[in-house]
């Protein structure tokens, strides 16, 4: 079933060399060849049987988007190793004894994974593995600094995000390392990658060599005005780089190693940072994916039923009749991802406008984004929602119509996802049912009046902390 590879197998002067036994590394979310200590050590241990599983676990909580990135992030990385990427499915633990079976191989690797079903997952394939004689070795992870890793002077891990970043940068990462030149084993039966599913979204380039070109372009220039330009989602200020991290086409040692010390590179680096304390708190409690941090907050009303559904709905259409809330969910439908300043808007409006539980906001995001990771989508949420770790308290209430006039002050991002007000002046833009003419024909008056509504978050956070006592 296996041929090659070929330069293990060669003869010299006669005398034949040993074979060293096959090895398999199994990629997750680390989609590159080049910084990648787990592959490093697998090349170093003997030809290289590259797999990817299809886990149907996995695959079930992604939408179609997500899937369809990682299918071209595949079929990337298989080009990049010679068309030899191995696709199995099935339970983990099973398909990769199968494939040891198939290869010969008794030993795998595979980088770390720190989020909590992929934990249990390896725990499980580490314990069939090794009953069943067979090794498997976890080794570095998808962070510059792996959680679990930094402690407060008492021991404890961070819950709040400023010492975690000052502690964070005191641990330091390694140096990224140069590409793996592995011996690829050819010939092992494989499944195929799978079909991209059809998705209306225009998706962004995959894999290693668009990363880098991303990387490239953003670490070149804009960069420099990245602390000015990041929260206006009218230009293109941000990297962008967040499905290329997601999937681990690009390492974040990588653009870490590549930052000096302006100020504008070190908010990048502190954005950096957001995803490896959120990947930390994670990793601390488990729990909070699903339910609130702050367990005082968890009692928080929330509404429910028809009106409810109706109303969610329209928010996911963009059709609340906010432009800058409708902006950014048409923009989500269409690329797959949306701007952080705007997800902060339409996520707070979610919560505190229209009184709707933050995990359902969540949830549609995960099955919507390219991006889409459970640490940093699900702690995004509750930040917005003050259930979370931080300081976004629950009475800071976002103001829509201020927002877009602070953050999109021409109303560039308002007229390219919301053309039904396009034609609307910088002033009007930003509340069109407030214009003389009011809301243009075919662009819906607002959902909720928000003044009404933050009075009644407020209300209901009152009623909240008198339970408190
Ligand atoms: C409600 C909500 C949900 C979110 N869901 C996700 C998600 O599912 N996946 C995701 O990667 N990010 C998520 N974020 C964080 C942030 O919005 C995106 O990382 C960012 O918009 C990606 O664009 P970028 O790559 O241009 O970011 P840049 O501004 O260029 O930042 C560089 C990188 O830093 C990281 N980063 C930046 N801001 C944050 C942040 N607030 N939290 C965590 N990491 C950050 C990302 O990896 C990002 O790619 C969410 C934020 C909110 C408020």
């Amino acid at each position: 079933m296996i041929q090659g590879p070929t330069s293990r197998f060669g003869e010299f002067l006669g005398q034949h060399e040993p074979v060293p036994a096959p090895v398999i590394f199994w990629f997750r979310r680390d989609l590159r060849l080049a910084d990648h200590p787990a592959l490093a050590q697998a090349a170093a241990a003997g030809p290289v049987v590259p797999v990817f599983l299809l886990d149907e676990k996995l695959r079930s909580t992604s939408g179609a988007a997500r899937l369809a990135y990682l299918s071209a992030c595949l079929e990337s990385l298989n080009a990049d190793i010679g068309g030899h990427l191995v696709i199995r499915s099935g339970d983990p633990s099973t398909a990769l004894q199968q494939l040891c079976r198939d290869t010969g191989a008794t030993t795998i690797y595979a980088t770390d994974d720190f989020a909590p079903y992929g934990r249990s997952r390896d725990t499980g394939v580490g314990t069939a593995f090794a009953d069943a004689g067979l090794e498997v070795h976890y080794r570095d992870s998808n962070y510059a600094v792996p959680p679990g890793s930094v402690f407060t002077g008492g021991g404890t891990s961070y819950k709040v995000f400023t010492p975690f970043f000052r502690a964070w940068k005191t641990h330091g990462w390694a140096d990224p390392q140069g590409r793996i030149d592995a011996d690829w084993v050819t010939g092992v039966t494989s499944e195929g990658i799978p079909a991209a599913p059809t998705v209306a979204a225009d998706l962004p380039a995959a894999g290693e060599r668009a990363a880098w070109e991303r990387a490239e372009a953003f670490l070149d220039g804009p960069v420099f005005s990245y602390d000015d330009a990041r929260n206006n989602p009218g230009i293109e200020g941000t990297s962008r780089l967040s499905p290329h991290l997601k999937w681990g086409t690009i390492h974040p040692r990588q653009l870490l190693a590549r930052l000096g010390p302006d100020p504008s590179e070190d908010v990048f680096r502190s954005e950096i940072c957001w995803r490896e304390f959120y990947a930390e708190v994670l990793f601390n409690r488990p729990d909070s994916a699903r339910q609130a941090f702050a367990p005082k907050m968890a009692a928080m009303e929330v509404d429910t039923g028809t009106h409810a559904d109706e109303r969610f709905q329209r928010w996911c259409d963009g059709q609340t009749g906010y432009p800058i809330v409708d902006a950014g969910m048409r923009q989500l439908r269409a690329e797959g991802w949306m701007h952080n300043r705007v997800r902060m808007i339409v996520g707070s409006f979610l919560v505190k406008d229209l009184h709707l539980d933050w995990t359902r906001g969540a949830r549609w995001f995960m099955d919507q984004l390219v991006d889409g990771d459970l640490a940093s989508n699900n702690h995004g949420w509750q930040w917005v929602a003050g259930t979370g770790t931080d300081a976004s308290p629950y009475f800071r209430i976002f103001n829509p119509m201020n927002q877009s006039r602070k953050f999109d002050p021409t109303g560039r991002y308002l007229r390219r996802w919301v053309p039904e007000i396009a034609h609307m002046t910088d002033k009007d833009i930003h509340e069109p049912w407030s214009c003389k003419a009011g809301a243009p024909a075919g662009y819906p008056g607002p959902i909720v009046d928000h003044g009404a509504e933050r009075n009644e978050s407020l209300a209901r956070y009152d009623r909240l902390k008198q339970t408190w006592a």
